[in-house]
């Protein structure tokens, strides 16, 4: 049988390049995706340390997954050979409460690609039709890779109900919160502040479209985030992009009244908010998780010339080198946007993007 190679994280802290079977289409996963590229996403790495607490393993990773339809099933109705396709992360049962409901990001039956069932990281996967989008014409497969965070900081606004008179603060500038901020700023809310402990980050966000930066180890972020909002009321929707442990108690403390919080981390570290905090502002705590069919919904943004992806990442490797792609991300360097896995030509370590 022929065999492709997969990058498996086969328990917390241990990645092994291993082989698999070839997979092959059937009556549902009637389409066969050559993978091109696939992105190192936080919740990635999370998986990687053993602190995503959603994953099991072992599991070939990787759910920011581009690629070319190399062969389809007679069910196919959506792509066809040669197309350029994104795939779905999500997979849901349909049936539950929350699918009835029109949210099957949060199906009781969740099966996310790349980390309840195998993702990206791999050379071919077979997958539904419907879950293929076409990519705009012009974008390389390395950017394309950008469009799933993309669904993921639309599917925060959407939750975050943002409108022309909120004040929005983004916790962090990373890969999604640079995002976050290319999304939120297509609402035109009255001002957007950006957080981060990096100040390259922060004059990122700066040149493209943040008003406000604030570096919280530098500054009092409380008094800051007073000085910078209306009449000192806080940010009406606050979006927590940076996802450490005290992050959501931080959001709650500067909130305005009437404000969304909006929460998007998988760590299960306790952290202490209080009945009070919550109660006596009448905010709305809510949380975002992957995304409820977005894909259509970025790449038409990207088509109408409203969102740009090209050269956001930062630099590239070959999936066959990934362990050193995930010790690089481990560093923390400040000049990582993003890393994206390319499955193409002679094996290459971590490198910047040209
Ligand atoms: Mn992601
Ligand atoms: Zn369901």
């Amino acid at each position: 049988m022929e065999k492709i190679k997969a990058v498996q994280i086969v328990k917390p802290g241990e990645l092994k390049i291993v082989e698999m079977d070839m997979p092959h289409i059937d009556e549902t996963n009637n389409v066969l995706v050559k993978i091109k590229a696939s992105g190192l996403c936080g919740s990635d790495a999370g998986i990687y340390h053993g602190t995503n607490a959603a994953a099991t393993y072992p599991r070939v990773i990787g759910h920011e997954i581009v690629g070319e339809v190399v062969e389809t099933g007679p069910s196919a109705k959506k792509v066809k050979v040669g197309d350029r396709v994104i795939i779905d992360q999500v997979t849901a049962c349909g049936h539950c409460y929350a699918c009835r409901h029109g949210r099957p990001n949060v199906c009781q039956h969740l099966q996310v690609r790349g980390v309840h069932i195998d993702g990206g990281y791999r050379e071919y996967m077979a997958v539904p039709d419907k879950d293929c989008y076409l990519l705009p014409d012009n974008l390389r497969y390395v950017d394309a890779v950008l469009i799933e965070p993309t669904t993921i900081a639309c599917q925060a606004c959407s939750r975050a109900q943002i409108a022309e008179d909120d004040e929005v603060l983004i916790n962090g500038q990373g890969a999604l919160g640079t995002r976050m901020l290319s999304i939120v700023k297509l609402y035109h809310p009255k001002k957007i502040i950006v957080s981060d402990i990096f100040d390259e980050k922060l004059e990122y966000a700066l040149q493209n479209g943040a008003d406000v930066a604030i570096n919280p180890k530098k500054e009092n972020f409380f008094e800051k985030i007073k000085d910078v909002t209306t009449d000192g009321y806080g940010p009406t929707v606050s979006i927590d992009c940076a996802c450490t442990k005290d992050s959501l108690g931080t959001l709650i403390q500067a909130s305005g009244n009437a404000g969304r919080v909006i929460t998007m981390g998988f760590t299960t570290t306790p952290t202490e908010v209080t009945n009070f905090g919550i109660t006596a502002k009448e905010l709305d705590i809510r949380g975002s998780r992957l995304q409820n069919r977005k894909f259509q919904q970025v790449i038409d943004l990207i088509n109408e010339g409203k969102v740009d992806l090209d050269h956001k990442i930062s630099h590239v490797c070959d999936f066959r080198e990934a362990q050193s792609g995930f010790d690089f991300n481990d560093t923390h360097d400040p000049s990582i946007r993003k890393i994206v896995f390319t499955m193409e030509g002679e094996p290459y370590k971590v490198r910047k993007d040209q």
